[in-house]
């Protein structure tokens, strides 16, 4: 029987962005101390670790060395080489395990997995060429998405072309990699479900979140997702086989797409913490970071119930870069709202510098309250009829 990893002892992070930051945070909370590893001296967990490692995610001497000083070693961020966590785990259990890594960095390795599984993706196939990406459009009817298959994220490395006659830039939009072409589906709504898996199989799964992109990039998230029942069971349920079939040791966040004829299909995985689990944090008994700890340290994992229901709005470097500073204090005059930043020194447009989180009666208060946080942060005056207008009065509209 393993035994558990008791506070006082060291967790690795791989990878010190703010998912690592806020791992960390919830790792200290729990008595832990941290050593993290990012290719980014200055980065964002830099300042809530005990150890920071500068070195590339393909340093396998660095992720040995990590592991060395580790009672166990997790991750924020899948694209580590699968040769560095080989090495890692040489030295401590490494949580997720490195076959989950090699399975979810790579889209096409992604969607083979989940097809060989018997698990519901939409209609896509690989190219590996300007040529490949036309003959894919031409098969698949209509807007398709082309992404390449390794080291893209918030839409990066992705293009949307109306068809075969603009696979010439998309070619060159997924640098002239091995890429995916995929339909562009008809979506009722985003989703995301959170599973937490210990070493010995108990899980945990979180009710969904619906989520809104602008651009492909994440904009604001609400928990619970306001879905029908029948819904939030189907996709609990997606979350947990899939987690169960790895199996995963630590988080598993599946996107999924709610389509118009009520059928759910999985966007992707991400084997770690999530954006669009941010509202735990203020909406629920157990945040996903201290979830992931638990789930790590073999520890019993913590109740994920709802207390409130909570939404986040993320604050991307443009609000930095406009000329006027966000207006911090007139966001946090909004009564359950909170903000968080992730310490990072230079703004970029896309980047993200923080969130906002609220908390509401109803999951379309919790909306309209960040949103009207959002806006007084921006200097924007706070009409009512955007408030109002911020689910729509359906869960559905605005998705
Ligand atoms: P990333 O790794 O950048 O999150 P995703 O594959 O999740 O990449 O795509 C980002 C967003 O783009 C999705 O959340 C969704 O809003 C949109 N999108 C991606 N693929 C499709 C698709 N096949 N059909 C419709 N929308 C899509
Ligand atoms: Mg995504």
């Amino acid at each position: 029987m393993p035994s558990p990893i008791l506070p006082g002892a060291t967790l690795g992070i791989l990878g010190g962005g703010q998912l690592g930051r806020m791992t960390a945070m919830a790792a200290r909370s729990l008595g832990y101390h941290i050593h993290a590893l990012d290719p980014d001296s200055s980065c964002a967990a830099r300042s809530v670790v005990d150890r920071c490692l500068a070195a590339s995610f393909d340093d396998v001497d660095a992720a040995a060395d990590l592991a060395r000083g580790c009672d166990v070693v997790t991750l924020e961020i899948e694209k580590v080489s699968v040769p560095a966590l080989r090495a890692a785990e040489r030295f401590a259990p490494l949580r997720p395990a490195p076959e989950v890594l090699e399975v979810v960095q790579d889209r096409r390795a992604q969607k083979e997995w989940l097809e060989r599984g018997g698990f519901p993706i939409g209609p896509w196939s690989p190219a590996e060429s300007a040529d490949g990406i036309a003959a894919a459009a031409r098969a698949l009817p209509g807007r398709v998405f082309v992404k390449a298959s390794r080291g893209g994220y918030d839409g990066r490395g992705q293009a949307v072309i109306g068809g075969p006659e603009e696979a010439d830039g998309a070619w060159a939009a997924v640098g002239e990699r091995p890429c995916v072409v995929e339909r562009g589906l008809d979506i009722e709504a985003e989703l995301s479900v959170l599973v937490a898996r210990r070493p010995g199989g108990q899980t945990a799964v979180y009710p969904p979140a619906l989520n809104h992109h602008e651009r492909q990039i994440l904009e604001w998230s609400v928990l619970p997702g306001p879905v029908p029942p029948d819904v939030a069971s189907r996709a609990m349920a997606l979350g947990r086989a899939i987690a169960d079939a790895f199996p995963v040791v630590g988080l598993l966040v599946v996107e999924i797409f709610w389509l118009k004829d009520g059928s759910l299909l999985v966007n992707e995985l991400a084997p770690r913490p999530h954006n669009t689990f941010h509202a735990t944090e203020v909406g629920c008994l157990t945040s996903q970071f201290e979830q992931l700890v638990r789930a790590v340290c073999d520890l019993p994992l913590g109740s994920v119930e709802v207390v409130r229901p909570a939404a986040i709005y993320n604050l991307l470097g443009d609000s930095w870069l406009s000329g006027t500073p966000p207006a911090f204090d007139a966001a946090l005059a909004i009564p359950g709202v909170r903000l968080h930043l992730y310490g990072k020194r230079v703004p970029r447009p896309g980047r993200k510098m923080g969130h906002l989180a609220a908390v509401g009666s109803t999951p379309e208060e919790a909306v309209e309250r960040v949103k009207a946080a959002r806006d007084a942060l921006s200097g924007a005056e706070i009409r009512a009829a955007d408030a109002s207008a911020a689910l729509g009065g359906s869960p559905r509209s605005d998705a």
